[in-house]
Order: structure tokens, then sequence, then C-alpha cells
């Protein structure tokens, strides 16, 4: 029974029961609508009869929210990992040099002169910190969103996930995700890991399956 539990699907995520000071905003319920979504989709029981005996943690399908690219539930390891994000971009108010935007920023992702601010987005993780400490309204979050990444693990051959959607909004994350379990339900074989199709079938295959199921077309 305990490896019953073990490779039942999960989807974890930031504190459930209280909101962290870095998080762009509360991801609590996408996490339950993919909860949700799993079940629909039967993943658990179809996991059931085509994992091998015994079934190891390694088996599971797993997925994690987080609500800032501190990224403390590791969606980059998992086979499917969300996280939010905030664009910073300029604002309506004025630039009055104090400075707090550059202090905010970890990434030494802003520069500043007579001017105002300026976000080199190379450097910039879509953190938000600067708009947020903005006092004038010079800076402000310019789109927020989630990144998507799938194919993570760790294990024997370890893999950070690819990024297969910038700054989408949730349900662009919900169809990702349906997509995605789809996929592994119609083309996985008996005792494959989602990370082991994902590498059979190629990530790209998987990403135009995802960009199509946005779209609406067939990939
Ligand atoms: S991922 Fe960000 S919001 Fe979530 S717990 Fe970590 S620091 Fe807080
Ligand atoms: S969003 Fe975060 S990383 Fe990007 S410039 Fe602002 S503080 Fe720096
Ligand atoms: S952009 Fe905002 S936080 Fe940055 S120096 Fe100007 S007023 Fe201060």
């Amino acid at each position: 029974m305990e490896n019953r539990g073990k490779r039942q699907p999960d989807v974890s995520g930031c504190n459930k029961n209280a909101t962290c000071p870095n998080s762009l905003g509360r991801a609590e319920g996408l996490r339950r609508r993919m909860e949700s979504l799993l079940e629909e989709e039967g993943l658990a029981a179809w996991v059931g009869r085509m994992l091998p005996e015994p079934a190891l943690a390694r088996h599971a399908f797993r997925a994690a929210t987080a609500e800032c690219p501190n990224a403390c539930s590791r969606p980059q390891i998992k086979d499917f990992g969300v996280i939010q994000r905030s664009l910073p971009g300029k604002g309506g108010g004025a630039c009055d040099n104090c400075g707090l935007c550059v202090k905010a920023c970890c990434e030494c992702g802003i520069t500043l002169d007579a001017r105002g601010p300026a976000v080199d987005l190379e450097l910039c993780v879509r953190c938000g910190a600067c708009a947020k400490v903005c006092p004038t309204g010079a800076l402000r979050a310019e789109k927020k969103g989630f990144s998507v990444y799938i194919g993570g693990r760790l294990g024997r051959h370890p893999r950070l996930g690819v990024e297969v959607l910038e700054l989408t909004d949730e349900e662009g994350v919900l169809l990702a995700l349906r997509a995605v379990v789809k996929g592994y339900i119609r083309e996985g074989r008996r005792g494959e890991r989602f990370g082991d199709l994902a590498d059979r079938l190629g990530l790209g295959r998987l990403k135009a399956e995802i960009e199509a199921a946005l779209s609406g077309q067939p990939a």
C-alpha cells in the first residue's frame, strides 16, 4: 500500500495556508485546479495499471507550482512545473532616483541614471521586486503570468525542465497540463516515466502539442 501512495500524481506548491512575502499572487487555486485536472483525466488509475510492481516514488507523475522565481517547490525538476513571474516595465510616475529598485534587484538587472531606471531583460528573472518597491509608479508590473516547464527530473540522468510557455495565464497552464497528460496516457509505455517518454518523443514534439492545444489547432 505504501508504494501505491508514492506513485500517485502529486502537485506541490508554496505554503498552502500562508502568503509568502515574495509571492506574486496566490497560486493555491491553480494548484488545486491542476490536481482536479489530473483526477479528471484518470492519470492515477492509468499509472496504477501501467507501472511495474514494486512501483517506486520515481515512477509517479510530479507537478509543482511556485508563486515566484525563487521556485522553492522545485518546479524545474518536475514532470510539469509552473513558476509565476512578473515582467517589469515603465509606469506613468516620475522617477525620483531613490534607488530602491536597484537595491531590491538581486540580479543587478537595473541601472539608474537621470532619465530613470533601465531594466536589462537578459538579467531580469521577472521576480517583480522592483515594481513592488517603487514608491512613485515609475516602474510597474507590465505583465504577470506563469512560465511552464516540462520534462524535469532527478535520478540517474538529471535534467532541468524545458520552458514551453512564458507568461501564460491560468487557463494556458491548464491547457498545457491537459495536453501533457493526454500525451502521456496516449503514448506512454508500461513502466515508462514521463521524462523518458519526453526523451523518446522529443521535447520539441510535446511543446508543439502544447502550442497546438493553446491555439485550438491539431498538432
Ligand atoms: S516560491 Fe517564492 S512565494 Fe513560494 S515560498 Fe518560495 S519564496 Fe515564497
Ligand atoms: S523583476 Fe526582479 S530581476 Fe527583474 S529587474 Fe525587477 S527586481 Fe530585478
Ligand atoms: S524607478 Fe522607482 S524605485 Fe527606482 S529609483 Fe525611480 S522612483 Fe526609485
